[in-house]
């Protein structure tokens, strides 16, 4: 279940009940990578947030964009290692507080839905990685709705909507 909630944040609910939370400016950082002009690339990059001690929400206050070393075509995006860099210092000058929660990438389609090659990459992502214990989420933001799904090790990707970024 997708819905806003208080100061303009996002939360997410898995059938799992594992609660992600969006940052309103996180929301607004992705906003601005909507794929709106015809001629526009598609951009993408990892969501970084912290559990909450009392609720143990997913909250979801960073993310990585576009940046050297990435491969932009008006269908398709190459994430480059530049972005586990990022995420690794996060993680270091936060103490371990700031962690992997997901992968956003966008579409130049209004409703958007994962490709082939997105599903192979959520799979090499998470393969990837030897000590993940939570689901992360896939966001794909399209010109009109944005499309987020949860996955986890071992487990097949899930659907949780469609919404539109406010
Ligand atoms: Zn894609």
């Amino acid at each position: 279940m997708l819905q806003y909630i208080t100061q303009g944040r996002l939360k997410c609910e898995a059938p799992t009940e594992q609660v992600f939370v969006f940052q309103t400016t996180v929301l607004n950082a992705l906003k601005q990578f909507i794929q709106s002009e015809s001629d526009s690339r598609e951009s993408g990059g990892i969501l970084i947030g912290r559990t909450d001690i009392e609720t143990k929400a997913k909250i979801i206050e960073s993310l990585t964009s576009p940046m050297e070393g990435d491969r932009q075509t008006r269908t398709s995006f190459f994430r480059s290692k530049s972005h586990q860099k990022a995420l690794i210092k996060a993680w270091n000058d936060s103490e371990k507080i700031y962690n992997f929660l997901g992968l956003w990438h966008t579409h130049p389609e209004d409703i958007p839905t994962p490709s082939p090659t997105d599903l192979k990459d959520i799979n090499t992502v998470l393969n990837g990685i030897t000590n993940l214990h939570h689901p992360i989420l896939y966001l794909i933001i399209g010109r009109v709705k944005t499309g987020i799904w949860i996955s986890n090790k071992n487990t097949d990707i899930n659907f949780l909507g469609h919404i539109e970024l406010k």
